[in-house]
């Protein structure tokens, strides 16, 4: 997006892989073999789709619970988090802060749910591994 907007950085590719692959949207939240280790670790079953759209309808359907975008936007809100961790604070990534990241941003979602859907999300994290 910088780039096509005539930002000049020295480089666009992705820090979380270091494939010297163009940082565009569906690279970082979902084909990154750094994004995919996040979502491999929520759904053991998915592979990157050719859309945005499929790649959230695989995941909801997967996942099947029905607060699926709350998990979807804490899983790339937490990718976000752990690419900007590294380029504005040099703190390397891993999938084990990724994830720890994940956990605590959904943990505050969760209570901000209604009631009504809230113990089946706090049920669902508590089992998450
Ligand atoms: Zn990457």
């Amino acid at each position: 997006m910088l780039q096509k907007k005539n930002f000049h950085l020295q480089d666009y590719n992705c820090i979380l892989c270091n494939q010297y692959r163009l940082e565009t949207r569906d690279h970082l939240f979902f084909s990154c073999p750094f994004a995919l280790a996040c979502w491999k670790y929520i759904c053991p079953t998915f592979m990157p789709q050719q859309s945005v759209h499929d790649n959230i309808m695989g995941i909801k359907k997967e996942l099947q619970v029905p607060f699926h975008m709350e998990i979807i936007t804490a899983v790339n809100w937490s990718i976000w988090r752990t690419r900007n961790d590294y380029i504005f604070n040099g703190i390397s990534p891993s999938l084990y802060r990724c994830r720890r990241i994940f956990k605590d941003e959904l943990n505050l979602v969760f209570h901000r749910a209604k009631r009504k859907k809230y113990h089946a999300m706090q049920s669902w994290i508590e089992n998450f591994r």
